[in-house]
């Protein structure tokens, strides 16, 4: 069994002690709908991109209730579907984004989510960080999906010492068994919804505090 870096926990150990505090403390991320299809998990991946959870959370809501086919989204039009993302950042933009995804899973991937990093990289909307969650989420591959909360943490817990995600990433993909590597997110976003938040993180009730480094906190 692989250990991290602190008080010689195991890297399940860590994610499931993550993952317990984060649910008893009513994490956003363990609030969005458990049973999404892939096409689903894509998109609400690409919704959450530069956007508050909470909102991207009521996004996903309104938007999967008359969507969970690309075919679904590719009746409504732009405008419709702006108003019913209208909470996340730049809703715009990613209207057209989903417009557009919609009409090359039909035409060019017969409706379905690819589920090579390779080709989801290319879909409109989508960088390393969503390619990976669907990677992991909808396909259970081995893929590490490091959004701010997975790189602020880790380096302040000390588990790497990196400036970028991308580094971050690289880093753990080092660190964590493989066989994890589909785990790492969420029990990540979820604690650093509610106790490693990025201003004023909560180590005085933080399960880590006796050993954490707290670097740059
Ligand atoms: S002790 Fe503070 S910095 Fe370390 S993991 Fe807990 S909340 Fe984050």
């Amino acid at each position: 069994m692989r250990r991290t870096a602190i008080a010689d926990l195991s890297w399940e150990d860590l994610l499931d002690i993550m993952e317990r505090e984060a649910k008893k403390r009513n994490a956003p991320v363990y609030s969005l709908k458990c049973n999404l299809n892939p096409f689903q998990i894509l998109v609400s991946a690409i919704l959450s991109t530069r956007t508050r959870d909470e909102q991207t959370a009521k996004a996903c809501e309104k938007l999967f209730k008359v969507v969970s086919t690309p075919e679904d989204l590719l009746k409504l039009s732009e405008d419709e579907i702006d108003r019913l993302i209208k909470e996340v950042g730049f809703h715009r933009v990613k209207a057209k984004n989903l417009k557009k995804l919609a009409e090359i899973l039909v035409e060019r991937y017969g409706s379905n989510v690819p589920s090579e990093f390779d080709e989801l990289i290319k879909l409109p909307g989508v960088g390393r960080k969503v390619a990976n969650i669907v990677l992991a989420n909808a396909f259970g591959k081995p893929a590490i999906a490091v959004d701010t909360h997975v790189h602020r943490i880790a380096n302040r817990m000390c588990l790497v010492k990196t400036e970028k995600p991308e580094e971050t990433e690289r880093e753990l993909m080092k660190a964590v068994p493989k066989e994890l590597w589909h785990k790492v997110n969420k029990p990540f976003v979820g604690f650093g919804q509610t106790v490693c938040k990025p201003i004023k993180p909560l180590c005085n009730d933080c399960p880590f505090k006796d050993f954490c480094p707290k670097r740059d906190v």
